[in-house]
């Protein structure tokens, strides 16, 4: 009995949460020493197996006290991937192929909406509209802005939107060093979890420019590459009812539809959001944020890219 109450007390010492010690007692005071080791044996194991797993509730709300996004990190061990679940697990597998993916497979009639440089004045706004129309969207944010704008990023993840990274200061990472390069990407995405306490699974390149090297970089952070196959132009300001018809006559299934809520104003790409929803839902498809869009409906040989120069976005 002493030397097993002895060794649970010694786990409570790392373990202090007392609910969680080993409840096993030896039934009686007098009990033959091989019994008393087994006993000791199994205290033992049910402690260090207690300490290994790691994943009780009470490490877990201890851990997240400390640290809120100890598992928001953008290229944690390996370990670690048996905490995410099947969706994440699906993109973490897809950004090992580190290449730039320009939709889904196709195969479902669902499109996903992308807003761009934000969060800005308009997002609010955008958000809005969204929740009006019931729509979920993907938002590519700047770093910067996270730092500048901290409530309209906590708007945004608390509407149920997906966040994910699109540099700090948008450079056009093909004609950056690697170290800024790597910076950039990074210093956004633990921003973007420490804030959303989401880790952050899509990445998408300022002005759409990747090379081989950018690509690989991404790989390393574990992001999914995302760039998207319609163009609305809403950053040329062509007027809301241009930006809707593009949107809504280019789309198909798997669809990444590219706008703005950052940047500049987009007064007009807020007008033509009605539309834009209200055209699509007529065409049969339904909305979904872009990583679930590419878990549900894999990209396919023909909707990824290994290089593309920069255009806007
Ligand atoms: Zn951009």
């Amino acid at each position: 009995m002493g030397l097993a109450r002895r060794r649970v007390q010694n786990a409570g010492v790392t373990r202090p949460d007392p609910r969680r010690r080993p409840a096993r007692r030896p039934p009686s005071r007098r009990l033959p020493p091989w019994l008393l080791l087994m006993v000791g044996v199994v205290v033992l194991a049910l402690a260090a197996a207690a300490l290994t797993r790691g994943g009780g509730d009470d490490d877990a709300a201890q851990e997240a006290a400390a640290a809120p996004v100890r598992s928001t990190r953008t290229a944690p061990a390996a370990g670690q991937d048996v905490d995410l679940g099947p969706r994440d697990m699906e993109l973490v597998r897809m950004a090992a192929k580190g290449q730039g993916v320009l939709s889904g497979g196709g195969t479902r009639p669902a499109v996903a909406l992308t807003f761009d440089d934000g969060p800005d004045e308009y997002t609010g706004r955008i958000l809005d509209e969204l929740e009006r129309l019931q729509v979920p969207a993907t938002f590519f944010v700047l770093g910067r802005m996270i730092e500048a704008r901290p409530g309209d990023l906590q708007r945004i993840v608390d509407a149920g939107h997906e966040v994910a990274v699109h540099t700090w200061t948008h450079p056009d990472l093909t004609r950056l060093d690697p170290a800024r390069a790597r910076e950039e990407i990074t210093r956004t995405a633990q921003a973007l979890g420490d804030a959303s306490g989401v880790a952050p699974r899509l990445f998408r390149p300022p002005y759409g420019a990747i090379d081989p090297r950018v690509l690989a970089q991404i790989k390393r952070e574990r992001l999914v590459t995302l760039l998207w196959d319609v163009d609305t132009g809403d950053w040329r300001r062509p007027g809301a009812q241009a930006i809707a018809a593009e949107a809504v006559q280019k789309a198909g299934p798997g669809s990444v539809i590219l706008l703005h809520d950052g940047g500049g104003d987009r007064s007009q790409t807020l007008e033509a959001l009605p539309e834009i929803v209200r055209g699509l839902r007529a065409r049969g498809f339904e909305f979904t944020t872009a990583g679930d869009l590419l878990v549900s409906d894999p990209p396919r040989a023909s909707d990824v890219v290994d290089e593309r120069g920069s255009s806007y976005n």
